[in-house]
């Protein structure tokens, strides 16, 4: 049966409704909470991370694996030890820094819930734009961290302590550039106006995509494989390496236009 353009965008409108009401019913207090935009940034993240420490471990009984691996080269995967000193790490900085300076920035924001769903086109361009923002202002904010020798090293040198890169390894940064990421994804949402569904989703996506640059394998289906524009995990990893260029997360026509792309 062949549906009509129409009657496609009613089913999925339909479909996003559905799920708003889900989420909204009996959870306004969790979503309007100051401490949720920490609480699911960090427990995404560890959920997201979660397949990655599987394929780390199996990398080590299976060849196909190790072959997905960018930096086969150069020695093992990280090890469980390193994990969990990772995690030790960035738990310390949410609950110290991150999770009270969000949710005083969350209680100054006020957001509001409303009844209806965002169409389906609402939410796609919402999201595509929140990216194309967080994109550029992170680009502009890593650039600087690069350029300026204080910058880096009192902001973004902790992130560089990990030459192979793995998932974890995403947020494990100084509490002062994770407080900036945050409030840059937060911002971005803020400045295009989202619905909040538009926003969890630009979250959730955002997370995926933090933790697929650093993951350390070109996997066969990783996103950057379909879509030419991003540059997935190789780009990110080549800058962990090299330091010098592939400064922007996600898309790389920041990277073309200055100049500083690098294969
Ligand atoms: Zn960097
Ligand atoms: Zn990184």
């Amino acid at each position: 049966m062949n549906l009509s353009s129409s009657q496609q965008g009613e089913a999925c409108a339909h479909v996003l409704q559905g799920l708003w009401e889900r989420v909204r019913e009996g959870q306004e207090d969790i979503l309007l909470s100051p401490y949720l935009p920490a609480s699911y940034a960090f427990l995404t993240h560890l959920f997201l991370c979660a397949p990655f420490l599987a394929l780390d471990a199996l990398g080590g009984v299976c060849l196909r694996v190790r072959s997905w691996r960018i930096s086969a080269g150069s020695g093992a995967p990280p090890s469980v030890r390193l994990w969990y000193r990772c995690f030790w790490s960035v738990l310390y900085r949410y609950l110290t820094v991150i999770l009270p300076a969000t949710a005083l920035f969350q209680s100054l924001r006020s957001p509001a819930l409303p009844a209806q769903a965002p169409s389906c086109l609402q939410l796609f361009v919402e999201i595509i734009a929140c990216f194309l923002l967080f994109d550029s202002f992170y680009f502009i904010m890593h650039f600087s961290m690069h350029r300026v020798p204080w910058l880096y090293r009192n902001i973004h040198q902790q992130h560089h302590q990990h030459r192979v890169t793995f998932a974890l390894a995403a947020q494990d940064a100084s509490s002062t550039e994770l407080l900036f990421l945050l409030l840059l994804a937060l911002s971005s949402a803020w400045v295009v106006d989202c619905h909040p569904l538009s926003e969890i989703f630009f979250h959730l996506i955002n997370s995926w995509m933090a933790v697929e640059d650093h993951c350390g394998y070109n996997l066969p289906w990783a996103l950057h494989r379909l879509l030419p524009f991003l540059g997935g995990a190789p780009f990110h990893h080549t800058h962990h390496i090299k330091f010098n260029g592939n400064y922007a997360p996600y898309f790389t026509h920041w990277d073309h236009l200055f100049g500083t792309y690098i294969a």
